[in-house]
């Protein structure tokens, strides 16, 4: 991400700064979280990763091809929504082998695919349900296999563990964490949420008013705050 800015207009017309120039770098592999307050923009910086908003100014550069004029389904990203996404009137298996079909893959390799990944997910056997008859956690471990199978250069999380009560957001942080280590995707993750930042990171971005107010590891950022934002959000203050 290269001093990448966006401007929207309100509803008056004026304009609001939601990302201020900002630039972070992921490594292949890396599983790095967004985090900050309400409003800092770090939606509309997953959004623009993914496509669904276009950078004002700046660069995007996946595997380093910039892609802000690339359309959101061309981008080799997959994202994982808050609120699942998933087609109610399609099964699980369905759900899942959706991007597959639309990819083109041959029927035969769709099936395996959709097997190994409900495997990986910890949904074997789940294939025929509907949507509506599982749990939060499982249509949450649907939306990852459907993001998952298509196996995108990138993961993008929008804070997915946010409709789950306390007990499931435990299990499914601990989850998310095996499954992204297994299969060795890049992730990047928004939230809130600093426990699950502080948990699930190999590197934290910490935003506040749509800038950048440090990079670190989670020790890093906890340890070493370098701002009294940082040292109150991270709940350390000397
Ligand atoms: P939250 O955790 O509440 O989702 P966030 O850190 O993800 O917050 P963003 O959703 O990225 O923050 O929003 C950043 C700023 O941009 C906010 O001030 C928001 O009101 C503004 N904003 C976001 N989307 C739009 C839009 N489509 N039109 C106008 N303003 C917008």
């Amino acid at each position: 991400i290269k001093n990448v800015s966006k401007v929207f207009k309100d509803f008056r017309g004026r304009e609001v700064t939601a990302v201020d120039n900002i630039s972070f770098e992921v490594n292949p592999g890396e599983f790095v979280t967004l985090l900050g307050p309400s409003g800092c923009g770090k939606t509309t910086t997953l959004r623009m990763i993914a496509g669904f908003e276009k950078p004002t100014s700046g660069m995007i550069l996946i595997n380093d091809v910039n892609v802000v004029e690339i359309p959101p389904w061309k981008r080799d990203t997959a994202m994982v929504f808050q609120s699942y996404g998933l087609f109610p009137h399609m099964n699980v298996a369905e759900n899942i082998a959706y991007g597959l079909k639309m990819r083109k893959v041959p029927k035969e390799e769709i099936e395996k695919k959709v097997k190994a990944i409900l495997k990986v997910v910890g949904l074997e056997g789940f294939e025929e349900r509907p949507p509506s008859s599982l749990s939060g956690g499982q249509q949450q471990r649907v939306a990852l296999a459907r993001a998952l199978v298509v196996e995108p250069s990138v993961l993008l999380f929008d804070e997915p563990l946010s409709n789950l009560d306390v007990l499931l957001r435990e299990q499914m942080r601990v989850e998310i964490k095996r499954i992204q280590k297994e299969v060795g995707i890049t992730a990047i993750y928004v939230t809130h949420d600093r426990t699950e930042a502080l948990t699930l990171s190999d590197k934290i971005v910490l935003m506040k008013g749509g800038k950048i107010e440090q990079i670190g590891t989670p020790e890093e950022i906890y340890e070493k705050p370098e701002s009294k934002f940082a040292a109150e959000f991270m709940g350390k203050i000397n």
